[in-house]
């Protein structure tokens, strides 16, 4: 049977500020939940355990990849993450859309696993807006930067691989159309068919089954 609802798949690279838009989103609407990844990367400052991610150790993880229950998971810039497959299924059959804000190794096996799921590649405006976000305060080396450029490029190289392009030019406009690709989905007769039996079976009895 289908899932009732929509698995939402969002990648970007650092510097695109993805993770500000995924959070406004799911913040304004309404049946949207953000999936919590599994990482054994350690938390930064202000990150909370089981909200901003599950934080493992590594045996932890890979006990979880044996049992087979991350639905999608790789390693990025030297850490594990991954995406509880229970989770995003239970959350999908309840009738919620899900969203996962994972890389792009990630979003190819969720592809691979569930291809109706919804692919969303976020771009920075230009190469130097790129450049300027990832500088951030200009306190880190060029070496540094370099680096972050070079991983913010391999990321990039895979957009043609994602269902809708959003450019994060204006925080506003990228937000909007992000809602325009959430809503688009939940207006596809596949879904509407689910929500509106009551209004179709009033309005289509007898004129449905003469055709
Ligand atoms: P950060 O450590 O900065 O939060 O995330 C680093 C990268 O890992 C980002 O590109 C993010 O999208 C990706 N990521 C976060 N969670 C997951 C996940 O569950 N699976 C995969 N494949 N990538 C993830």
């Amino acid at each position: 049977m289908s899932a009732a609802g929509t698995l939402f798949v969002v990648s970007a690279p650092s510097g695109a500020g993805k993770t500000s838009l995924v959070r406004a989103l799911v913040e304004r609407t309404e049946g949207l939940v953000l999936s919590v990844s599994h990482t054994t990367r350690p938390p930064r400052p202000g990150e909370v355990d089981g909200v901003h991610y599950h934080f493992v150790d590594e045996a932890a993880f890979l006990r979880m990849v044996e049992a087979g229950a991350f639905l999608e998971h790789a390693e990025v810039f030297g850490n594990r993450y991954g995406t509880a497959r229970e989770t995003v299924e239970r959350e999908l059959r309840a009738g919620r859309d899900v969203l996962l804000e994972i890389d792009w190794q990630g979003a190819r096996q969720v592809r691979a696993a569930m291809p109706a799921a919804v692919g969303v590649f976020i771009l920075p405006p230009s190469r130097e807006e790129l450049e300027r976000r990832l500088r951030g305060r200009g306190q880190d080396s060029e070496e540094v930067i370099a680096r972050r450029m070079a991983a913010a490029e391999a990321e990039l190289s895979h957009y043609a691989e994602y269902d809708y392009l959003v450019v994060n030019d204006a925080f506003a406009q990228a937000l909007d159309d992000l809602s325009a690709i959430v809503r688009c989905h939940r207006l596809r007769t596949a879904r509407q068919r689910r929500a509106l039996a009551g209004l179709l079976a009033g309005l289509v009895t007898g004129g449905a089954s003469a055709c």
